[in-house]
């Protein structure tokens, strides 16, 4: 199907990476990822999953920072934001219905900064601030949308290095 932009209301045009489509809006580089498919790429490829486990201890997600003003393309329902990777400066905009997610063009070389920032040791007090943050946090809420998230960087991969400038 085509999405409608959920910051520009733009037609989005559709990629296709490792079989999941992605909508990219031309106009003002925004993503969306359809929750749907990225369950299905994690299903079908073994390494993902592994990589899933492998990072699991980066990866923590937290309660919602609150209702977006975006809506979701298939449901036209308010996304909910939520911090990338915990603590970094990023927002991504989430269905709650269908786990699909929005992130603006702008933050998408922010966002590879931090999730490969995120594959380093954690220091002591990011160690800490996980710790933390994983008090919090609902673990089924959170192991699912980890997976989306995880799922989402598998997919972006193989457009690296610079995989960002195809499409703005
Ligand atoms: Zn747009
Ligand atoms: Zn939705």
């Amino acid at each position: 199907m085509t999405y409608t932009c959920s910051n520009c209301s733009a037609s989005m045009i559709q990629e296709t990476a490792h079989g999941v489509e992605i909508g990219v809006c031309p106009n003002c580089g925004g993503v969306w990822l359809d929750g749907e498919e990225l369950r299905t790429l994690m299903t079908s490829d073994p390494n993902v999953i592994q990589e899933i486990e492998s990072s699991i201890h980066t990866q923590v997600d937290q309660k919602p920072l609150g209702p977006s003003k975006l809506l979701c393309p298939i449901h036209k329902t308010l996304l909910d934001e939520y911090h990338y990777l915990y603590n970094s400066p990023v927002i991504v905009h989430s269905c709650p219905e269908c786990g699909g997610m929005f992130i603006h063009g702008e933050d998408l070389p922010l966002m590879q900064q931090w999730y490969e920032n995120s594959l380093k040791p954690p220091t002591k007090e990011e160690e800490f601030k996980i710790e933390m943050a994983k008090d919090i946090a609902d673990h089924e809420a959170y192991m699912l949308r980890q997976q989306h998230l995880l799922g989402m960087f598998n997919t972006f991969r193989g457009f690296r290095p610079g995989w960002y400038g195809l499409w703005l």
